[in-house]
């Protein structure tokens, strides 16, 4: 078959430029169309008043080589940065050391509330809870209520926005897996290197120093310089196939001018792969439309405050387990790199987790400054009337949600795309629905990329399912086995 119309990608996030990038190095024409005003999808860096902030904060961190070869091909060495990670947990006014150790935490909790802690714990082991199939059960029966309502319980209901006990505990059970306090205890206490059952954490990280959108700025222009297209503000609406010759043929897309036909011999696509589904014409069959509209996400919203430097703090995020405020986590962009900050002051940015047109989601920008600067003084880590300017960032889908259908409702689509429209390429995290960082993000690409190019057959469905990748196999935040505290629990699925 003749290829004569190069290839479409959908989505200039890591994963469209990368896949645009590793087309053009072999040589093959390619479009990439990106809804948004601008790239690096949730890897962006925002910038407002010259204030510079993330999604999230952005750790460069990856076993993967080619990744990490890539960035430096896109970025000299000197716009990275080494950083140190650090990051504590706050509850009830006091820092805990993370990972939790156990002197500082003895004196966070007192020797009263430590010795309640061991009793519970005691409790949990002599009369285990009955139910150890929800979050709370299979947590508390390991570490006793106190513990678990301490370290486990808020936090992770913030994120997922549900009570712990209606999360599934195959999440704990997975990422939680054989520890225990005593375990904890020991693992607390233990030099480093004798600690059992913890892989190794990630002390330091690279960072670009103007933020991960510097990456993704640059590596547009590079393939942009390199002849190929990328156009923002330009949506692709529809999808349409050729049911007879079980191919794509084109892509709708939308920008300034109205819609237009790009037609197309491959598609890459990185845009959420419910609504690639959605945007297919002709539509595909009921089933596959149900499983796609079945696929659900947790959406998030980032509150970033200017204030005076004098209240910066060490560490690049702090979990908030505290249940008197809504916030999650915050980050001190000061502490990520010194260049997306200026005139001695600092930008906390207070992350949200959020539900898309949830109340807090539609809540005016002025309102949501006024509250997180409340919440941020509230909590002792500013003093009230510091702030000085606030910003508000709202990302949808920034979470794939795996509830007890998704990986049914996943397989449903995508054996239908491969057998209906094989030159579409599902790639990414909201792609393939798949809970990827950047790197996992890129890798799906450059084999699909490869795969176009070089008739290959690599299985891009089989990256990032390797577990214990990151760091560590069990957090005492509750938040996840990546230790980037944004892994997806199983999480039950509507009625
Ligand atoms: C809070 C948070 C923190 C994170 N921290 C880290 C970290 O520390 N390190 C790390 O490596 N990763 C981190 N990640 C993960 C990282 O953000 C993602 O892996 C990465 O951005 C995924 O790249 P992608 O290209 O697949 O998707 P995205 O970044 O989602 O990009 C997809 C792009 O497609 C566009 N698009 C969607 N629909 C259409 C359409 N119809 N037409 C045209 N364009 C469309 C979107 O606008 C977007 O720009 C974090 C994620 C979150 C939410």
């Amino acid at each position: 078959m003749g290829e004569e119309h190069g290839t479409v990608v959908i989505g200039a996030g890591p994963a469209g430029l990368t896949a645009a990038y590793e087309l053009l190095r072999r040589g093959m024409p390619v479009r990439v169309f990106e809804a948004d005003e601008v790239v690096g999808g949730i890897s962006r860096t925002v910038e407002r008043d010259g204030w510079r902030f993330d999604i999230g904060g952005h750790r460069f961190f990856t076993k993967v080589s080619r990744v990490e070869a890539f960035w430096h091909e896109i970025l000299p060495d000197e716009d990275f940065l080494l950083r140190p990670r650090m990051s504590r947990i706050y509850y009830r006014g006091a820092l805990y050391d993370y990972p939790l150790n156990a002197m500082n935490a003895l004196r966070n909790l007192g020797i009263g509330e430590a010795a309640r802690c061991v009793g519970s714990y005691a409790r949990s082991r002599l009369r285990p809870p009955r139910d150890q199939s929800h979050f709370e059960g299979w947590v508390s029966a390991r570490f006793g209520w106190r513990l678990y309502s301490i370290f486990f319980k808020t936090y992770t209901e913030k994120v997922w926005g549900m009570p712990a006990d209606q999360l599934q505990a195959d999440w704990a059970a997975q990422r939680i897996k054989n520890l225990s306090l005593s375990r904890a205890m020991a693992n607390a206490l233990l030099p480093r290197r004798n600690r059992k059952d913890v892989t190794s954490l990630i002390e330091e990280f690279q960072y670009p120093k103007y933020g991960p959108g510097m990456m993704w700025e640059r590596c547009a222009e590079l393939v942009e310089e390199r002849g190929g297209q990328v156009s923002t503000n330009t949506w692709v609406t529809a999808l349409h196939r050729d049911p007879d010759r079980r191919r794509a043929v084109a892509v709708e897309v939308t920008g300034a001018d109205g819609p237009r036909w790009e037609p197309a011999d491959h598609v890459i696509s990185s845009m959420p792969i419910s609504e690639l589904v959605d945007a297919l014409r002709p539509a595909p069959p009921a089933e596959v439309l149900a499983c796609a509209a079945d696929l659900r996400y947790r959406d998030f919203l980032t509150v970033a405050l200017v204030v005076p430097s004098a209240f910066s703090f060490p560490d690049n995020w702090i979990y908030i387990h505290d249940p008197a405020v809504r916030v999650g986590r915050i980050q001190n962009f000061g502490s990520w790199s010194p260049y997306l900050v200026k005139d001695g002051r600092t930008c906390l940015g207070l992350e949200y987790f959020v539900f898309e047109d949830d109340e807090m989601w539609r809540t005016p920008d002025a309102d949501l400054v006024a509250l997180a600067s409340g919440e941020l003084a509230r909590l002792g880590l500013v003093a009230p009337g510091v702030v000085e300017a606030g910003y508000v960032v709202r990302m949808p889908k920034a979470y794939p949600v795996y509830d007890e259908r998704y990986q049914r409702n996943i397989d449903v689509i995508r054996g239908w795309l491969a057998r209906e429209v094989p030159n579409v390429h599902p790639v990414g995290r909201n792609g393939m629905h798949r809970y990827n960082n950047q790197d996992h993000s890129m890798l799906t690409a450059m084999l699909t990329a490869e795969n176009i190019a070089c008739g290959t057959t690599h299985d891009v469905w089989s990256v990032n399912v390797e577990r214990d990748y990151h760091e560590q196999t069990s957090n005492a935040d509750g938040s996840s086995g990546s230790g980037t505290g944004r892994d997806a629990p199983v999480m039950p699925a509507r009625a």
